[in-house]
């Protein structure tokens, strides 16, 4: 099968950091105990390899992050995932006596910088409910939040005519599009923020330019937990092409695959550059 690889792929900036900042917090303390609050990013593959480095994964999934870090033994180790986290979670942590480090992705700290500098304009934040960013964003600076699940505003809007309008770093150019209208049929004068992250509307455009350039199906590798991957399924789906997604080669290596002749590999912001290699190489050797 002919394939063409999408680019950018690999990991984004944060992600990055994300991992050597736990990889490190583990080598410094080497006698203390290492959590992780919540998935440090969503890539199920890198995150037993953290754990197997000995990193103890504190899974939002299974029990709330707040409940979890109250939980951590005094004197152990906590690592902030990239996301971002409620500051309260810095006294909590002060209080019981962790050391604290913090892998917050630098733009999702500038997005919550800005957005305080713009706060007597009024905000309103663009967000997944219950993402961990969204959440976060939403704990350490209360605003009229737009939630792109049911495309709804939940809260008062801000009483200024020209409220900033604030999104979350891994939504699509689509969603962003749609809350901004939605909101302005309300605020006329209602500004968009700049965008912070290129590294999930870079792929967004990539994946796009290459469906329309001519694709039999699309192959995105990464997470079904994490948010930009997903937006890369949904925008593959909407030019109702044969869409599969899989976290690694092996799980790729399962799907039911129909013959094509040529096929984009996309990968999300949290899969590593070698595992998107290796499905595009897998494939590539498909109905030869
Ligand atoms: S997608 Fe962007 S904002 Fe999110 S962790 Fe990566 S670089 Fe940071």
């Amino acid at each position: 099968m002919e394939v063409k690889l999408v680019k950018p792929c690999g990991y984004c900036l944060g992600v990055t950091q994300a991992m050597k900042i736990a990889e490190k917090a583990k080598k410094s303390y080497p006698d203390k105990k290492v959590y992780l609050l919540g998935l440090l990013f969503h890539n199920e593959d890198a995150v037993k390899e953290l754990s197997s480095l000995g990193l103890i994964v504190l899974d939002e999934r299974k029990k709330g992050l707040k409940e979890s870090l109250l939980e951590i033994e005094e004197g152990s180790v906590v690592v902030f995932s990239a996301h971002g986290h409620p500051e309260e979670y810095n006294e909590i942590a002060k209080d019981h006596g962790l050391i604290q480090i913090d892998a917050t992705c630098c733009h999702v700290q500038e997005n919550l910088e800005y957005a305080r500098e713009n706060q007597d304009y009024g905000i309103i934040y663009v967000g997944a409910k219950g993402h961990l960013e969204a959440e976060a964003f939403r704990a350490n600076l209360p605003c009229c939040f737009y939630d792109v699940k049911s495309n709804e505003l939940l809260g008062e809007l801000p009483k200024g005519d020209e409220p900033l309008i604030v999104s979350q770093t891994t939504l699509s150019y689509e969603e962003v599009s749609r809350a901004f209208m939605a909101i302005r049929s309300l605020k006329p004068n209602a500004r968009l923020g700049k965008e912070r992250c290129l590294a999930t509307s870079s792929r967004q455009n990539a994946l796009k330019k290459a469906i329309e350039e001519g694709v039999d199906g699309v192959f995105v590798i990464g997470s079904s937990l994490s948010s930009n991957t997903k937006k890369l399924r949904d925008i593959a789906l909407s030019y109702h092409l044969p869409t599969f997604m899989a976290l690694n080669e092996d799980e790729l290596r399962s799907l039911d695959i129909p013959e094509m002749k040529k096929a984009a590999v996309v990968s999300g912001a949290s899969t590593d550059i070698a595992t998107a290699l290796r499905c595009a190489s897998y494939l590539k050797g498909l109905f030869l």
